[in-house]
């Protein structure tokens, strides 16, 4: 048996909220991830079966790994097809939003959710929700939002009704949102959690297979390259850095998702506690990724210098302008950030 995280009031209102409801629409954050596709598909094969109208919109493409999941081609990218979007969410009576807490992360969508009379829920594991929900779910000591989902569904008393696919969109979910269980995922629920997805019938080695066996000769020998030519080591901060620009992602015909896990690669290193990746997506537009070890706050680095946020030891964040400027600012703030935590890195 799992023990209850939920509580009983938001089970109670959200259940309320879905009896009622016609039209269900899940949305997630900007460049989904594999716990944003995987809790959104989840929760739209679970409402599926129950027999409710339901449709998932991100705001933009999400990575190839991701494709073969079910329902996948069903989901609308919002980027692409502008108008059906804002229609779609218009037409909600009930949304859904999940693997996010701040509407800045839902970018363009951010409008439309917010002028939307639907009713909101939000099912999220990250920290410091906003207040834009009429349900709020949020548990920060929870590794995916995708377990979330299965907590959330059990909860209503509806475990009959979680069938294979919805099963194969949350297992996908917790395992790519802890590295496939090698962190965040020491707590026996997930190993009972994943006994049960597997009673549903899915394939947890072909699962892991489809995501991450599943690369380019491109994206490969790009990830041979970063490591190889790009990594800069500072022995003195146990930081490490990796850049790379828009030639060079050209050169590897880089495409979305194929720089994923880039930033966790460092962290085998012995005594490198903090990793940062920097990525040149457009002229001025800069991706950051941060990922650290134990107690490092890699989100209040993110969120202080960088505009963003996330977990303790997964965030990101953004920098507009020239990539040098980006990489000049991360060596000179890292030094200062680093002695006032040294005792965790
Ligand atoms: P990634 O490095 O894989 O893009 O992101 C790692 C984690 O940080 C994810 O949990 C993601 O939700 C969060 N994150 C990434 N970028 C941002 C951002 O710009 N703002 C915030 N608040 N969180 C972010
Ligand atoms: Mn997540």
């Amino acid at each position: 048996m799992l023990n209850k995280i939920i509580s009983e009031a938001n089970i109670q209102k959200a259940k309320k909220l879905i009896n009622k409801c016609d039209k269900i629409v899940i949305v997630t954050h900007v460049s989904p991830d594999g716990d944003a596709v995987g809790s959104s598909l989840a929760l739209y094969h679970f409402f599926i079966e129950i027999g409710k109208w339901a449709n998932v919109v991100v705001p933009n493409d999400y990575p190839g790994f991701l494709k073969w999941m079910p329902g996948a081609k069903n989901i609308i990218i919002g980027n692409w097809k502008e108008s059906l979007t804002a229609e779609i969410i218009d037409s909600a009576d009930l949304l859904f939003c999940v693997d996010f807490n701040t509407l800045n992360r839902i970018e363009q969508l951010e409008s439309l959710v917010v002028q939307s009379k639907a009713k909101k829920v939000m099912i999220d594991h990250h920290p410091c929700p906003e207040n834009f929900c009429d349900v709020t779910i949020s548990h920060p000591e929870i590794s995916s939002t995708s377990e979330l989902i299965f907590r959330f569904i059990c909860r209503m008393g509806m475990f009959e009704y979680l069938n294979k696919r919805c099963a194969e969109s949350i297992f996908t979910g917790m395992m790519t949102d802890t590295g496939a269980f090698t962190y965040n995922s020491n707590s026996p629920a997930i190993y009972y959690i994943i006994s049960e997805l597997i009673n549903k019938g899915i394939n947890k080695d072909a699962i892991y297979s489809k995501v991450y066996n599943n690369n380019t000769e491109n994206r490969t020998r790009l990830q041979g390259y970063a490591i190889n030519e790009k990594m800069k080591i500072f022995k003195e901060y146990k930081t490490s850095l990796i850049t790379l620009s828009q030639e060079e992602l050209k050169r590897y015909q880089w495409k979305k998702g194929d720089t994923e896990g880039f930033a966790n690669i460092p962290l085998t290193i012995e005594n490198i506690g903090f990793s940062a990746f920097i990525r040149e997506d457009d002229n001025d537009d800069i991706r950051l990724s941060f990922r650290s070890k134990n107690k490092f706050p890699a989100n209040e680095f993110a969120s202080t210098f960088f505009n963003g946020g996330g977990h303790l030891n997964a965030a990101g964040g953004e920098f507009k302008g020239k990539l040098e400027d980006a990489v000049a600012l991360f060596e000179e703030v890292l030094p200062k950030f680093i002695q006032q935590y040294s005792e965790l890195i």
